[in-house]
């Protein structure tokens, strides 16, 4: 089994029970080893949880008022709250309300009067797979080579984005870069070499836009997108700038292109206020015709949507 080590932070469970006794328990057991949250009723607990997500939940099934089967359910719909894995903790051991638990989505089920250790080690397992799984979900978000985020995570950014700048009518920009000739490079320097470029490329231009409603993903072979809300045009057109110099600044040797002695970027510039049931499709239209140009001007460059 995992150990967790000790500089990471402890995980923290939610422990909810009608019965200050059967908290009083629990809490004292486990309190060594986690931060624990505590909430002895269904409604205060879905409060609580408002304000802190714990990594784990306790659950007693009988309450008065909000049952526990009923808050579970309540979170299972929430896609905030759906991750978190929830053990039942009741009194009755009748094989029904086992299922009907488990059918609620529960990972497991204890029955009182029960087991520290086992408790325990129920709970360790469970903290464990819901680790591994969110590593999963992280890794899924990644790119393989790069390590910055995919076209997947790319498009789920913009999806929010966009629906949030249509609601506000607020602008959102879009940058769209590529790197100034990348097959001769890779020709003539090897795959090893190009992998390389591409991964310092990426690391370049993520560190150089880091505000945390901005996005910075790799689009495809060696094209690379920055998606940033509330951006105009002319301020987008300053990041640009930034972004090539940060490529500039790498000074990778790159001697068969005709744009610099370096590997640089070019760079198309949109920046757009959404319409009312517009697609983003249009705003990357727009980078991608002004990317064009960027490379029929000369390439390690940028240029702006409007002059298209
Ligand atoms: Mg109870």
């Amino acid at each position: 089994m995992m150990e967790l080590t000790p500089q990471e932070p402890k995980a923290t469970l939610l422990v909810v029970d009608d019965m200050p006794a059967n908290i009083h328990l629990l809490a004292t057991s486990l309190l060594e080893e986690y931060e624990i949250l505590v909430a002895t009723s269904g409604e205060d607990a879905l409060e609580l949880i408002q304000d802190r997500l714990p990594d784990l939940i306790l659950l007693d099934v009988i309450m008065p008022g909000m049952t526990g089967h009923e808050v579970c359910q309540r979170l299972k719909k929430d896609p905030r709250t759906q991750g978190i894995p929830i053990i039942f903790i009741t009194g009755q051991n009748e094989e029904s309300d086992e299922i009907e638990g488990l059918k609620l989505g529960a990972v497991d089920y204890i029955t009182k009067p029960f087991s520290l250790p086992i408790v325990m080690a129920r709970i360790r397992t469970h903290l464990e797979l819901k680790h591994y799984r969110d590593l999963l979900e992280n890794l899924s978000y990644l790119d393989g080579l790069t390590g910055i985020p995919n076209r997947r995570r790319f498009t789920e950014h913009l999806d929010f984005v966009w629906s949030q700048a249509q609601r506000q009518r607020t602008p959102v920009a879009a940058i769209l870069m590529d790197v100034d000739h990348f097959k001769a490079f890779n020709d003539n320097y090897g795959h090893q070499a190009g992998d390389e470029c591409l991964t310092c490329v990426a690391k370049a231009v993520a560190n150089t836009e880091r505000r945390t409603t901005s996005l910075v993903a790799r689009y495809g072979g060696e094209e690379f997108i920055c998606i940033v809300p509330l951006l105009d045009l002319q301020e987008a057109a300053g990041l640009a700038e930034r972004l090539r110099m940060s490529v500039v600044a790498l000074a990778l040797p790159h001697g068969f292109s005709s744009a610099a002695s370096h590997v640089s970027i070019s760079l198309g510039v949109a920046s757009k206020v959404p319409k009312v049931g517009e697609s983003w499709s249009a705003l990357l239209e727009q980078a991608d015709e002004a990317l064009y140009k960027a490379k029929q001007t000369g390439r390690n460059r940028a240029f702006l949507a409007e002059c298209v």
